[in-house]
């Protein structure tokens, strides 16, 4: 536990319900080892906070006179949040979401550290992004971080799987004039077509995640379809890996899950707070012994 004393400083995570969030293991496990190497100069405990979208604008302004730090976003806030602050990044606009929070002088400032989070485990791989279409599976609200960074990655054209072309031309719509990449819907049953060019695939659908381990959104099949040095990236982080990451491990192609996401923009969130690098090991050490 971090030590709390009459100097210690408030952070936390909003969201509803909240109470499955790994967020404050991760970041009292940063905290604390911080605590420890500064001599208590950095005091901080990171808390749960359920908060219902009707008491969202009153605790966000609580919050501000009690002098809170910073906080996390998550479902169901994450949009909803962007009204109540006074400002927010470029990256925040492009996704349309936010899921950090920080103080200013004159109110909230928000961003969305997902996008940084999605993009660590892929930048040391070294590809030529310019020549790679990604794939993504599902268009729900990761996705939209997941679109924002294969446009960073300087990706030209995106292929985008759903199961409603509605919400597919949705997101489409309003992430083509916020995003430099071209942006392909379809449905599900165009998936085959498009396998064998996928050098990148993403799921960010919750098809594999704890307790439902058995399924995967991609059969072995499908997989020896994708190009032999594909990359296949899942976004769940519990299991870890999930199925489909095990069965494109076992057909030698690269297998990134969810966790290091996950860590990542949770350590791009606490070195915006802190104002100095985060624990990364740390963090990734606590998160991990979770699932053990
Ligand atoms: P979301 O907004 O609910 O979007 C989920 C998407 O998956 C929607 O497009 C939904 O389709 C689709 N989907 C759901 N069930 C499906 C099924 N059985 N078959 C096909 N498509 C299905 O959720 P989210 O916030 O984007 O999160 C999605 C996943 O990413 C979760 O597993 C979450 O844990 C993970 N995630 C991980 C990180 C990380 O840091 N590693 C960060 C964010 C999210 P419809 O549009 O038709 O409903």
């Amino acid at each position: 536990m971090v030590q709390i004393t009459g100097a210690t400083k408030l952070l936390g995570v909003m969201g509803h319900p909240v109470e499955h969030s790994l967020s404050p293991v991760m970041h009292n496990a940063a905290l604390k080892a911080l605590a420890t190497q500064h001599h208590h100069f950095l005091e901080y405990v990171y808390i749960p906070f359920s908060v219902t979208a009707n008491a969202l604008p009153t605790v966000v302004s609580s919050l501000r006179e009690l002098g809170c730090c910073g906080f996390n976003i998550t479902i169901p806030h994450k949009q909803m949040i962007m009204p109540l602050l006074m400002e927010t990044t470029a990256i925040a606009k492009a996704v349309g979401a936010v899921n950090t929070v920080w103080p200013t002088d004159t109110g909230w400032a928000g961003t969305n550290t997902d996008v940084e989070g999605f993009l660590s485990p892929l930048q040391p791989l070294n590809r030529d992004w310019s020549t790679v279409t990604p794939c993504i599976l599902g268009c729900g609200g990761a996705a939209r971080a997941v679109l924002a960074g294969c446009a960073q990655l300087g990706c030209p054209q995106v292929h985008i799987i759903g199961r409603q072309s509605a919400k597919l031309e949705q997101l489409r719509t309003t992430c083509a004039t916020t995003l430099s990449i071209d942006i392909q819907i379809h449905l599900w049953e165009n998936l085959p077509r498009l396998l064998p060019l996928a050098a990148l695939l993403i799921n960010t659908t919750p098809v594999g995640m704890s307790p439902h381990t058995q399924v995967s959104p991609l059969s072995t099949a499908d997989i020896d379809q994708l190009p032999q040095d594909a990359i296949v990236y899942d976004l769940i982080y519990t299991p870890n890996p999930t199925l489909l990451l095990e069965r494109t491990q076992s057909t030698g192609r690269i297998a990134i899950t969810g966790v290091e996401m996950l860590v990542q923009q949770g350590a791009a969130a606490l070195s915006l707070w802190i104002n100095q690098p985060a624990p990364v090991d740390i963090m990734r050490e606590a998160l991990l012994a979770c699932f053990t």
